[in-house]
């Protein structure tokens, strides 16, 4: 059976072809992810599982067929499932500030595990979310795919931070922010440490962004604090969605980081796709989107941030939290 990577030498990216995971069973009955099951025995406030239908593995096949055109590679790497509390619904807002400062915590430990294998390149940790996008299982998680490459977004960042480097000896993430703060208009929330704006060149009606504002590259980086901080400022993200879209809103969350290597200008960043364009109306990323990588983006992103800081400031009475959202 097939289980490889391949290389589309037009574009340069990577298909992690899986043909076992076709057989994937649609899980029905029992939660598996719940305290007291074969793999969430004991006690644990949040919990790193290996993936059971693993599009990487360590072990697979070995291949490496280099026909120039067709390159094809062995499907090497991890991939895991974080349980993000013993509790079978929620999401962030609904759990204290440490639980979610526990969860970074665990991310952060996996990232340095992961990262410790000769074959990791990259660890990507995100979360999809909402039954409108098809996830199906409610009790909270999210992933962590651990590549043998640098993903083709994280590549394209890094030669632009380096490019930005080159011709204005600055770091770019830096210069986004200063931009994004003093034009203030897409800025939402920030606390002692980070920020989160509707980016100038957001794709996704509702898209966010939540920067540092110190030098970060990874989540193995922050310390005690730091995490804390960035728990906050996740709860307070989701709040905001919750309160716009309902509980059951849709939204993908992946943390971008430094791959493995010297990237001194990367910045730790987390990027929120919400495909949302109402409570029951999403944005489907469709023909020039997919077929030209071209978004439009129908609305103005700077009334969206207006309607998003209003949301934050009702979610934000609801639940105890350590910023403020951002006046200007
Ligand atoms: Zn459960
Ligand atoms: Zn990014």
């Amino acid at each position: 059976m097939s289980h490889e990577i391949r290389r589309n030498p037009l574009t340069e990216s990577w298909i992690i072809v899986s043909g076992k995971r076709i057989t994937r069973p649609w899980r029905s009955g029992k939660c598996p992810f719940c305290p007291g099951g074969e793999e969430t025995s004991g006690d644990w406030k949040v919990l790193a599982l290996p993936n059971k239908f693993p599009a990487l593995s360590p072990d697979a096949p070995i291949i490496e067929e280099d026909k120039r055109l067709f390159y094809r590679f062995q499907a090497i790497g991890e991939c895991e499932v974080i349980i993000e509390s013993p509790q079978h619904e929620g999401d962030f807002p609904d759990f204290p500030i440490t639980q979610v400062s526990l969860y970074i915590d665990l991310l952060a430990e996996r990232t340095r595990i992961l990262e410790s294998k000769p074959y990791v390149k990259c660890v990507v940790p995100f979360k999809n979310k909402g039954s409108i996008i098809g996830v199906s299982l409610t009790h909270p998680h999210s992933q962590i795919y651990a590549l043998p490459f640098i993903p083709p977004r994280i590549m394209k960042e890094i030669e632009c931070i380096q490019k930005y480097r080159r011709e204005y000896n600055r770091n770019l993430f830096e210069d986004i922010l200063k931009n994004e703060q003093e034009e203030g208009a897409r800025i939402i929330y920030e606390n002692k440490l980070f920020i989160f704006f509707l980016p100038f060149f957001a794709m996704w009606p509702y898209e966010i962004h939540i920067y540092p504002k110190i030098n970060v590259k990874s989540l193995t980086e922050l310390d005690r604090e730091e995490k804390l901080m960035l728990a906050d400022i996740i709860r307070a993200a989701v709040a905001m969605y919750e309160e716009m879209f309902g509980e059951d809103c849709a939204y993908m969350m992946v943390i971008h980081q430094s791959p493995v290597g010297e990237y001194h200008d990367y910045r730790l960043h987390i990027e929120f796709y919400s495909p949302h364009i109402s409570r029951e109306r999403i944005k489907y990323a469709a023909g020039i989107e997919w077929g030209a990588w071209v978004f439009t983006y129908d609305g103005i992103p700077e009334e969206r941030a207006r309607e998003l800081k209003q949301a934050a400031r009702e979610a934000l009475k609801k639940i105890d939290h350590l910023g403020e959202v951002y006046i200007n």
